[in-house]
């Protein structure tokens, strides 16, 4: 599904991604965790192209992403971010439809999925669908970001640190909601967080970053049980 063949990054001098490769499965809900600074975003933003690698490869379904239209490999994977970027001067329901617009959805059947999205994400308050960003409370923009990220029913979602600025109980939901979401949707998941609790909360797999490498990829209990080595044990034991 996700493919990271051989993948060099570097930023001027800065090497930040160091040769990474790794293989995220169809339908897996696969957690990258480790420090600020580790290249999580870097790796997670080559995936639709924000970020060019400069050696190596990146597959989506076996095609490498350099190869295809740039507008259509976006439209075809949802990307939700912690600073959520909302479009300040559209109600929720436009801000979910964005994408299903782009593709010439029916009035109709965006119609149905903002009401479907904004049951499933629990932000049906009265009149929410006609309400503007800058009324709604952290918590619920976060929703609103996922649900416009989940609109158009990618199969594909990357998702940096969306939760990362709520308070526990608030992220705690929204993790719960968007693990019964992926389930149902069978959507392959690519998430990036620092958050070692929240990477095993949610992982079906998990990989440890550290310096633009991946130290060891594994089910959560293998990370906490088994560990590949010292840093590892570290960064488990520091954070929880
Ligand atoms: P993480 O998401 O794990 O915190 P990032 O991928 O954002 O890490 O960043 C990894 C390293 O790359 C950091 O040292 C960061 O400063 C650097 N970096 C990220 N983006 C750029 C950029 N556009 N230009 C220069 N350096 C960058
Ligand atoms: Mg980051």
């Amino acid at each position: 599904m996700i493919e990271f063949d051989h993948v060099h990054k570097r930023f001027g001098e800065h090497v930040v991604i160091d040769d990474l490769s790794l293989r995220i499965e169809d339908g897996e809900f696969f957690v990258l965790v480790g420090p600020s600074g580790s290249g999580k975003s870097t790796l997670l933003r080559t995936v639709n192209r924000l970020v060019h690698v400069d050696a190596g490869c990146v597959r989506v379904d076996g095609e490498d992403v350099a190869m295809r239209d740039v507008e259509a490999l976006r439209r075809g994977i949802g990307y939700a971010i912690q600073s959520v970027g909302l479009f300040p001067h559209r109600t929720v329901a436009e801000n979910i439809a964005t994408v299903p617009r782009l593709l010439r959805w029916s009035e109709a059947d965006i119609r149905a999925r903002v009401d479907e999205l904004i049951e499933l994400l629990r932000l049906d308050e009265p009149g929410m669908a006609g309400r503007y960003p800058h009324t709604l409370s952290g918590g619920q923009q976060q929703r609103v970001g996922v649900a416009r990220a989940l609109a158009a029913r990618p199969r594909i979602v990357l998702m940096d640190e969306p939760f990362g600025a709520l308070d526990p109980l608030t992220r705690e939901s929204l993790q719960g909601s968007l693990k019964a979401i992926q389930r149902d949707m069978g959507t392959t998941i690519l998430f990036v967080t620092h958050d070692m609790d929240e990477a095993f909360g949610l992982g079906d797999r998990v990989g440890l970053m550290l310096d633009g490498g991946l130290v060891q990829v594994g089910k959560p209990l293998e990370l906490i049980h088994n560990p590949a080595d010292e840093r590892v044990r570290e960064f488990v034991g520091g954070t929880r």
